[in-house]
């Protein structure tokens, strides 16, 4: 009895956009209350194929049965803490949608300031200029595919343990007309490179840096439904960023850049390791946009 009321309560009032968005915001509260709004507009905006603005132009609209299920299974997965992103199928990063593919990294908004910084050296270093690059750990290839689109000279060569992230970024690259600036290698960092490739003018990383202690700690939409595999660095969570650094000996030119994400709290264990391989200038740390220094570039100055 108790539990019929309670369907019947859930089920009722989702048959126009207006009362689908109320429902679907209310569903969401517990999920995280600041952005319930923004959710539920956006997977509305997805059923019906609109933009979010225009949702409130057709909030008298009706929303037929196969979408109203539609809506209830997304909302129910999302209360389950599913993120948005894999739930719709695509994210935006540096102004660019891309695909999503559940068991691969999510672009971060985060990360649009390493690409920012980079675009701004890179522009300055070689304006028009042919410029290689290599990005390790790609994912959905979000760095790569963003750099190209605005140094449309370079060529970026990507590599990914993940069979599946590299078929994303390859299918993302297609899908923004970049996919022949960009060659797409599967394997474990350096490894998955062909046998003498040429040495890179850049060489960017978000590798998993995230702590085997901290793993338990961050949100369930990242602990229980991203790959661990591109979170976790390790006991200090820099075993896969130390091996970039170190491998970089071979593959990246005197005068080229190593770029990196990093955790808040490993500023001064990378500089220790940069210190280490005693090939590159002082690392310059920059800050993501709370103010917490998460990102570095560096210049090999020696041979
Ligand atoms: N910043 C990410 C998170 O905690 C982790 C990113 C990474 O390991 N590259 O969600």
């Amino acid at each position: 009895m108790r539990r019929q009321k309670r369907r019947g309560i859930a089920e009722r009032g989702i048959s126009t956009v207006g009362d689908a968005l109320a429902w679907a915001e209310e569903q969401l509260r517990r999920i995280d209350g600041a952005r319930c709004r923004q959710e539920a507009e956006v997977f509305l905006a997805g059923l019906l194929a609109l933009p979010r603005i225009e949702l409130y132009l057709n909030r008298q609209a009706p929303l037929c049965l196969s979408r109203q299920r539609r809506l209830r299974r997304w909302v129910a997965l999302r209360r389950r803490h599913v993120p948005l992103q894999y739930l719709m199928g695509e994210a935006v990063f540096y102004g660019l949608t891309l695909k999503t593919a559940r068991g691969v990294f999510l672009p971060r908004p985060e990360t649009e300031v390493l690409v920012e910084r980079l675009i701004g050296l890179l522009k300055r270093l070689h304006p028009g200029g042919p410029l290689r690059i290599l990005e390790l750990c790609a994912g959905s290839g979000n760095i790569a595919i963003a750099l190209t689109k605005e140094l449309s000279y370079c060529k970026i060569y990507i590599s990914d343990i993940s069979r599946k992230a590299v078929a994303l970024a390859r299918k993302n690259a297609r899908a923004h007309g970049v996919a022949e600036c960009i060659r797409f290698f599967c394997g474990d960092l350096y490894q998955a490179l062909p046998a003498g490739v040429e040495p890179f003018d850049l060489i960017v990383a978000n590798p998993p840096y995230v702590t085997r202690a901290e793993m338990k700690g961050l949100p369930p939409e990242v602990r229980d439904y991203e790959p661990a595999a591109a979170l976790c660095g390790g006991a200090d969570g820099l075993s896969v960023a130390r091996r970039i650094v170190r491998g970089s000996r071979k593959f990246l030119r005197v005068d080229g850049y190593l770029a990196m994400e990093l955790g808040e709290s490993q500023r001064e264990r990378m500089t220790a390791i940069i210190r280490q391989t005693a090939q590159f200038d002082r690392p310059e740390f920059f800050a993501d946009l709370n103010g917490k220094e998460r990102f570095f570039v560096c210049r090999r100055a020696y041979g």
